[in-house]
This record gives C-alpha cells, structure tokens and sequence, in this order.
C-alpha cells in the first residue's frame, strides 16, 4: 500500500513519514524542499504542489491514501507576502490536493485548531463547535475546511485534522518551545507572550502523527481534533525546559501576538471514538527528547540536498 505524505520534509511530514515506513508502508513524499528521510522503501518527489509537475499529480491519483501536511504554518508571521504564502499554501495546494486526489481515496488534511479562536473558559473545544478565527492564519486554515467540505458533500473521504500545538524533535524553529530551548543553551531569557498561565494542548509529534495514519488508515470523514485532552501551562514548559537543558532559565513576559489565543484544549471524545486512542503526553520526556535531538550532529537541513527542481530519491 503506498501512501503519498505532502510536506514530507516539514516537522510533522518527517516524523509521519518514519512511523508509516516502520509500520511497513510504501511512502511517497512531497514537499518543495529536499528528502529529509532515505529509505528503501521511501520515494521523495522534490516539487511544489502547485508546479504542476507530472509526477506530483501521478503520484496523488495512484496513491492509496494521502496525508496532506504541506502548507503555511504559523500565527505569528508577518512576513510583507504572508497573506499571499498563507493562500498558496494553506488554500491553493489544498485546493489541488482536493482535485488530484480521487474522492474514495482516503484523505487526511492538516487542519488547525486555531480555526476555534482558542477554548472559552477552560472548556474543551469540540468539533461541532462554533469556529472564532483570530487572525489570517486561521482564517487560511478555515477556508481549507470549506474546500474539504465540497468533497464530503459529493461523497467523497476527507478528514480535516484540527492539530493542536505539535511538540518533538525537529520542531520548527519559530515555535515557543524549539525558541526557549535555544535561549536556555545560549543563557538567554526565555521570551514568554502573553502571561505564564496560558495553557497550550501539547502532543508529541509521534503520537500525532500515529493519530494522522490511523485516521487515514479507516478514512475517516469530517473535522476531527487532534490533540490530548490536557491543557499545559506556559510555565509547565517552561520548567520542563530548564530541567531537561539542566540549568535555571529566566524569563521575560512580552505582549502577545493579537492573532495568539489565550488558551487552548481538544475535546478528544471523537478522535477516540474514530480511531480507539487518544495521544498522551509526557511533557518532561518529550521536552528531554527535544533537546536530545538539537544536541544530535546536525543532520543536512532539507532543501539543501543537491536535488533541485522535480526530482525523485529513492
Ligand atoms: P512545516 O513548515 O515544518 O512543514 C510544512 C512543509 O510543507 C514544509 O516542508 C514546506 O516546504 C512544505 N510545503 C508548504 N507548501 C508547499 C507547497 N505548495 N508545495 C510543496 N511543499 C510545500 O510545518 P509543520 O509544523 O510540520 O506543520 C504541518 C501542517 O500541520 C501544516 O499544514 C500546519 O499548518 C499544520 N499544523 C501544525 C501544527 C504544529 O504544532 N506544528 C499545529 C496545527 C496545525
């Protein structure tokens, strides 16, 4: 069975990549930038989902199953063209991923949880919620449901995974805990938006993406949350950073992002119905894990391979 990850060199493209070849699926990857994995069994197609390369689109209307993770992450960036990246990547590629993919493939988009607004008064968000985006990000991610919508409509199989806050090795380097790592080695203060006490949903990459194979494996259909049910204080991580990079961290409170939500925190009742498990964190471990893998040589950064233009790696 082959199953094609687009974002296959982003953070969690790399690690779903490596759970579905451990449990013995052929993987092809898509993704603008360069393998990070290299296999046997793993075919890397190095093209943007909007080239309109051959390949790409063979490869979407073969595949058995298709989890697609490429897209433009972060609240955050106000890069001067980001409104702009936010719809080719979030909106555009999704919108062809949608067309390529034939609609009884099952399908798995990376959604975000950012489309509820964050949780009101410490209450889980669920599925049927009303959605709140705050912000352009969110506001991409919710247009992309809306497409996935279409599909289910015609009977077609789509999941949109609404992920919470992705933590582990390879976190992207804008994200709090990859940045307080960072400063913690450096002795740097730790920069804190908003307030110690927001509290963020936090699952381990691996778990999420076991969540994103699973889901894809019985084609589930419709919104669906990813996360774990338990909401972590800032400061929790905070301590869990200075334990695991072994020495006293400071911190310094700056004023958030108007688009960042106070608090977030999955209701995860549908997840376990769909796929039988919910993931569970163990913030120290997966925090000692984190900072493990910055302390590894530095593996070549994707994007940087000599592969340029389309190309596929076995
Ligand atoms: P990432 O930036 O590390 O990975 C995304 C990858 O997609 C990158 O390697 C990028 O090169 C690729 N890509 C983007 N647009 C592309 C295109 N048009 N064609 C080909 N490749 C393209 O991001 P991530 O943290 O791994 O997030 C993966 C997905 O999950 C994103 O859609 C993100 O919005 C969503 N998400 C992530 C989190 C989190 O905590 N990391 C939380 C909620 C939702």
């Amino acid at each position: 069975m082959a199953v094609v990850v687009t974002g296959a060199a982003g953070f969690i493209g790399r690690t779903t990549v490596e759970v579905l070849l451990g449990a013995g699926y052929d993987v092809i990857g898509i993704d603008r930038r360069g393998p990070g994995v290299t296999a046997a069994s793993y075919t890397h197609l190095t093209a943007d989902l909007l080239s309109g390369e051959p390949a790409v689109a063979a490869a979407l209307r073969a595949a058995d199953a298709v989890i697609h993770l490429a897209g433009c992450p972060g609240v955050r960036d106000t890069g001067a063209d980001i409104t702009w990246r936010r719809h080719r990547d979030n909106v555009a590629a999704t919108a062809s991923v949608l067309d390529l993919v034939p609609a009884q493939t099952p399908l798995v988009v990376a959604s975000s949880s950012s489309v509820y607004g964050g949780s009101v008064g410490g209450r889980p968000s669920a599925e049927t919620d009303e959605l709140r985006p705050k912000g352009g990000y969110a506001t991409s991610k919710l247009h992309a449901e809306t497409l996935c919508h279409e599909r289910l409509l015609h009977g077609g199989i789509v999941a949109m995974a609404r992920l919470f806050t992705v933590a582990g090795e390879g976190q992207r380097p804008d994200m709090a805990l990859a940045r307080w790592i960072e400063a913690a080695r450096a002795g740097r203060p730790l920069q804190v938006y908003g307030s110690l006490d927001r509290t963020r949903d936090i699952t381990d990459v691996r778990q999420a993406a076991r969540a994103l194979i699973a889901l894809v494996e019985r084609g589930i259909c419709g919104p669906i949350n990813v996360g774990t049910g338990v909401g972590h204080p800032l400061r929790e991580l905070i301590d869990a950073t200075a334990a695991a990079v072994g020495r006293p961290v400071f911190t310094s409170i700056v004023p958030a992002h108007p688009d960042e939500v106070s608090d977030t925190l999955a209701d995860v009742r549908r997840l376990r119905a769909a796929i039988g498990f919910v993931p569970t964190t163990d913030l120290d471990e997966l925090v000692r894990r984190q900072v493990a893998a910055t302390l590894q040589p530095a593996e070549p950064e994707p994007g940087t391979s000599p592969v340029s233009g389309l190309a596929a790696v076995r």
